[in-house]
């Protein structure tokens, strides 16, 4: 029987609907499980993806572009194969695309995190004979704090520099993490401002109907005692350039899953680093792959030779594929590819 998904150049393709998902080159309709830039290329003649990453694709990709949006397990048919969306967890409006067609059942898991952020929507195992797994995080190493604790970590370090009249800059990526931070942050402890590539994306969600609260950008207005209080959430490429002097003094933080790994705080010149991922952690890839029953396991972006290894090892049908998604380099496409305009 001939595979329903298939490895192409172009990226994963499914013949019989003619269509792509999250392809890399240009092609005449992709499906997108997410609006991150390693998987919602510019270039497609149409696109598919969740009504709440609709915002935000047009907001990267042009207002202009052809898109259909699905609601969570809405099906619709394409020439036969039925194609569904299901929550992925890993940020606002990310799915994992299901695929059916002639008792073939397959699942693009695209990026994704088992623990219910409270923002993002809460993962949702599908069960299925073919499961396409990203694997970012994909080490036994990588084992994630609950949330809340992360989050305390989070109030403290920013209670403890307002007490030496230091500015609080976190980093965090515009996408996602910067709302699921804002979103769980106890706003009563200061003022909280956002960078301006966040404050584009905060807003376009909002428009789009995200709870979230509304936050001004910081500017030079805003004055030395407030910024003393104050916690401000820029991207890491704010970093490199001249635009954080102003906050001066300031304790930087960086919230990544990357925090774990000792260096990587040093490598980012950070002072504090939060070990926060929107990717699931070794557990939770293990877990998630379990849950859709699966047989047959293709393991992409990340440590995919360890983990589909690892897999083979527990007795499954494993393989690696190799893709153009960015996977542990994703919170630094940003800033190399400068998707989102930056104010000075
Ligand atoms: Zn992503
Ligand atoms: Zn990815």
């Amino acid at each position: 029987m001939k595979s329903l998904i298939e490895f192409t150049n172009e990226g994963l393709y499914c013949p019989p609907a003619d269509i792509y998902i999250d392809p890399w080159r240009p092609v005449k309709k992709a499906i997108v499980t997410h609006a991150h830039s390693d998987h919602a290329r510019w270039g497609m003649k149409h696109y598919l993806a969740h009504h709440d990453s609709e915002n935000i694709l047009r907001l990267r990709l042009g207002q202009d572009i052809s898109l259909e949006t699905l609601a969570y397990n809405q099906v619709i048919d394409i020439a036969g194969v039925k194609v569904s969306l299901h929550p992925a967890g890993h940020i606002y409006g990310s799915s994992q695309v299901r695929l059916e067609h002639k008792g073939q059942v397959w699942v693009i898991s695209g990026d994704y995190k088992l623990e219910d952020d409270g923002f993002s929507g809460q993962f949702e195992p599908v069960r299925c004979h073919s499961f396409v797994t990203e694997s970012t995080f994909g080490l036994p190493i990588y084992s994630w704090k609950p949330q809340p604790s992360v989050m305390e970590e989070i109030h403290q370090w920013w209670q403890n520099n307002q007490s030496q009249q230091k500015a609080s800059l976190l980093i965090a990526y515009s996408l996602g993490k910067a709302q699921r931070i804002v979103h769980q942050l106890d706003r009563s402890i200061g003022p909280v401002y956002l960078h301006g590539a966040v404050f584009n994306v905060h807003n376009a969600l909002i428009a789009g109907g995200a709870a979230l609260p509304e936050l001004p950008k910081v500017t030079s207005d805003v004055s030395k005692e407030d910024l003393r209080k104050s916690l401000i959430i820029a991207p890491s490429s704010a970093l490199n350039g001249p635009w954080v002097n102003r906050f001066k003094p300031f304790s930087t933080g960086v919230a990544s899953g990357w925090m774990m790994v000792r260096g990587a705080k040093r490598r980012r010149a950070a002072d504090r680093g939060f070990v926060l991922s929107d990717h699931a952690d070794w557990q939770g890839l293990n877990q998630a792959v379990a849950a859709t029953g699966a047989d047959s396991v293709y393991v992409t972006h990340g440590f995919t030779s360890v983990f589909s290894r690892w897999l083979q090892e527990q007795g499954k049908q494993a393989y690696e594929v190799e893709t153009l998604y960015a996977g542990e380099l994703e919170e630094n496409v940003e800033a190399s590819a400068n998707v989102v305009p930056e104010s000075k």
